[in-house]
């Protein structure tokens, strides 16, 4: 018998220091340096970091669910499940952690489709935490469905020329490179006619226009680029996987990106939780505390129930990720986690600032951001209706049509198959009245 929940004891106690450590050191740095987790760091903040680096990597937890071969220690997508779970609560977790969203994303395709060239350029300082990257695909005109990407790569000698626009690619301004996605053929399909491309951000022609916030971000904290890219040459080394794979390349890298995302969900969902309880066991209101009041206790149940569901499916994916090796035979589930996410982060971020009153959505508070961050999770990497698509898709594929007229569960039908197989000992029974 396979299943088990429990949690390999050393392994326990890696997560048991982590969670003591991301409190006591990391959180802080939310506070001092909100919304920088992805700037270069500057002398000082360098000082606090690199000994928080450092302890990571002699616990063993740097980068940890990449193989021995990039740095990290192969303990797979499950164990990162459980460290994710811890990290979700700060911003900065991931980056003192080595395992932030785009770079591990970005990380694992060069690692899947870079040549040891390319691994060595990027890959290495990627992996060692020193640079940051960007994954530039969706375009003004188009996000959601990549077919209607116009932004073109056209061979010059051994050179490549990319021309167009790229929208909302995250840190393009503060990434070391930008992993682009472009139309090389445009007299094939979409999904054979395009390719990916490794681009310097310094290169000539890569031109950011302005830097899109999310809501409550001032203009100069967006991190999310509007980019020309304007005549932009790189030479033929750059294509990142064979022309035309860049459909391929993507699906590796947005498999891993949903499900880490939903991952740190669970640690950011189970904070509101926590917030919620603790603001119901202290607040008086109308001959009582919060706590006793049944609507606020449903809405106690309801996020505990929607919390352990959604992590037990996250973990059973996980567990089924490290079990196939395979994102794409794990699809179904993957898209599955993605449609649910947001609305476990926003039913439960909803119900903790309701339990705050005025206070819930102050900005003394970090819960509107959690409703941000819900949004966030329905859109970035695909929006939920496009993830629904997929998951029936595949749950369709393992169903039939009914052989005929009547649906298989048609109770009339199967009472008379039921009556035709023991015929022969109803008849009896009759015979014998
Ligand atoms: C915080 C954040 C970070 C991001 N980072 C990056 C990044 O680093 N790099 C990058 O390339 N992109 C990034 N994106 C962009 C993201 O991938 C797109 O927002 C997403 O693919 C949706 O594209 P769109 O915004 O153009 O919406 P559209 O494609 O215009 O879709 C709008 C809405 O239409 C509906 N819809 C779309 N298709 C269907 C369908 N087939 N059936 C039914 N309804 C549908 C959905 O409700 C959808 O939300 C990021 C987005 C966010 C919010």
């Amino acid at each position: 018998m396979g299943w088990d929940f429990e949690t390999d004891p050393a392994y326990q106690a890696k997560l048991d220091w982590a969670d003591e450590f991301v409190r006591e050191e990391v959180e802080p740095l939310d506070l001092l340096w909100p919304g920088k987790a992805f700037w270069p760091p500057d002398e000082t903040v360098r000082k606090v970091i690199n000994p928080l680096k450092e302890e990571v990597r002699r616990q063993d937890l740097w980068a940890t669910h990449l193989g021995p071969e990039l740095g990290g220690k192969g303990h797979g997508q499950l164990q990162l499940s459980l460290l994710n779970e811890i990290l979700g609560r700060s911003s900065w977790a991931p980056i003192i952690f080595g395992c932030q969203a785009p770079d591990t994303g970005n990380a694992e395709i060069i690692a899947h489709y870079g040549t040891e060239a390319q691994k060595e350029r990027y890959l290495k300082p990627l992996l060692e935490g020193e640079v940051f990257s960007c994954y530039s695909m969706t375009e003004p005109q188009g996000g959601s469905d990549p077919t209607l990407f116009t932004t073109r790569a056209v061979k010059d000698g051994d050179e490549w020329v990319i021309n167009g626009w790229k929208y909302f690619s995250s840190n393009a301004r503060t990434a070391a490179f930008l992993i682009v996605m472009a139309v090389s053929d445009p007299d094939t399909s979409a999904y054979k006619g395009m390719s990916m491309f490794l681009v310097p951000t310094d290169t000539p022609g890569v031109k950011i226009v302005r830097n899109s916030g999310l809501a409550g971000e001032s203009e100069e904290e967006g991190m999310h680029a509007l980019i020309h890219y304007d005549d932009v040459r790189v030479p033929a080394d750059a294509l990142l996987g064979g022309e035309g794979q860049a459909f391929a390349v993507a699906q590796t890298r947005l498999g891993g990106g949903r499900i880490h995302h939903a991952m740190r969900t669970i640690g950011l969902a189970k904070m509101g939780l926590d917030a919620m309880c603790e603001r119901a066991l202290s607040r008086e209101v109308s001959g009582g505390r919060l706590s006793d009041k049944q609507f606020v206790q449903g809405y106690i149940a309801d996020s505990y129930a929607q919390l352990m569901q959604f992590r037990l499916y996250v973990l059973y994916t996980a567990w089924s990720i490290d079990k196939h090796n395979d994102y794409l035979k794990v699809r179904k589930d993957i898209a599955a986690i993605k449609v649910i996410m947001p609305d476990v982060l926003h039913d439960i971020a909803w119900r903790t600032i309701q339990v705050h009153g005025a206070l819930g959505v102050s900005n003394e508070m970090p819960f509107t951001q959690m409703m941000t961050g819900a949004s966030v999770m329905g859109l970035a990497d695909g929006p939920t209706e496009v993830h629904k698509v997929t998951v029936a898709k595949q749950v369709l594929r393992d169903h039939e049509p009914s052989p005929g007229l009547w649906p298989t569960m048609h109770l009339p039908t199967r009472r008379e198959a039921a009556r035709a197989k023991y015929a022969a000992v109803l008849e009896h029974e009759v015979g014998n009245l």
